[in-house]
């Protein structure tokens, strides 16, 4: 991610009009134990691809960021405008490199830059083609739910069920990972045609919580999902749901796969790929 010389290539081979930034480590927990190498590792290779663009005029840019910047939010849904803060050094990573733009834009009036926060994107293309199968144990609920429901992991524990939300477990905002891959073609074709910088949820609106999560994946999916209540885990927040509006509004933009979608695309791609 940080080789400059091996990107410049790439510039030099490629006519480039456009950059999606999506490269960076992702890991909340191992962010916590190993904060330098998240530093690192996200910032270098970012402010690298940067100067980069720079030196070949290239300045539009999309980059994926994530609603961890929004922390422990004061009120739902979550607006773009909302205050920001984040708890773990990944989040930090996000926050800075929303930064870092904001500062690349004021000193160049001529970059379109769209910044674009993920709620939780689950579920893969329908053709069972393109999905996610991580070989460690998951540490997201959507992959951990997947290897309990084929029997790689006996039971998923579900941390805390004694939150203030509807049923007392956590509550996320679920978006299926193809509204969410059409939400950059939509920012992409946005950014082509306006200069500035700007910052969209990315998002269905909807807030599951994880028994509702549970539920809805052992119903259309014909499978059991045994778990277990175990404690809360460090650093999570009760709710977390976008406000949508913004990308309607300027990317015209908006997420069309519900629940259904999301549980049974993730769990046709593990099925078709275990066969
Ligand atoms: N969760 C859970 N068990 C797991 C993994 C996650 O109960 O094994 C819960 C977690 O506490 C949160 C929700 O599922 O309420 C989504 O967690 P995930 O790690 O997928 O995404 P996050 O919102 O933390 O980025």
């Amino acid at each position: 991610g940080c080789d400059k010389e091996k990107l410049r290539v790439v510039f030099m081979e490629n006519g480039i009009d456009a950059v999606i930034h999506f490269a960076g480590f992702k890991a909340v927990g191992e962010s916590v134990a190993k904060p330098l190498k998240y530093y690192r590792n996200n910032l270098d290779s970012t402010i690298t691809l940067l100067e980069v663009m720079n030196e070949f005029g290239v300045k539009k840019i999309v980059f994926s960021s994530s609603a961890t910047v929004y922390g422990d939010p004061e009120e739902l849904p979550i607006k773009e405008t909302a205050k920001l803060g984040v708890t773990n050094p990944y989040g930090a990573t996000k926050l800075f490199i929303e930064n870092i733009l904001k500062d690349v834009y004021i000193s160049d009036n001529d970059y379109s830059i769209a910044i674009l926060r993920y709620f939780n994107p689950i579920g893969a293309h329908e053709s069972g083609l393109l999905g996610e199968d991580p070989s460690d144990i998951p540490n997201n609920l959507m992959p951990y739910i997947v290897k309990v429901a084929t029997g790689e992991l006996p039971h998923l524990n579900i941390f805390g069920n004694d939150y203030d939300t509807k049923d007392g477990t956590g509550v996320r905002d679920y978006i299926h990972v193809v509204d969410l891959a059409i939400g950059h073609i939509s920012a992409l074709e946005y950014i082509d045609k306006n200069k500035g910088i700007d910052y969209y949820n990315l998002g269905t609106g909807h807030g599951y919580s994880v028994m509702e999560i549970v539920s809805a994946f052992s119903e259309v999916n014909h499978v059991d999902v045994p778990y277990e209540i175990a404690p809360r885990r460090d650093g999570d927040i009760a709710e977390c749901y976008a406000d949508t509006t913004y990308a309607k509004e300027k990317l015209h933009w908006e997420a069309t796969h519900d629940l259904t979608d999301m549980v049974e695309s993730a769990y046709n791609f593990v099925v078709k790929n275990n066969e």
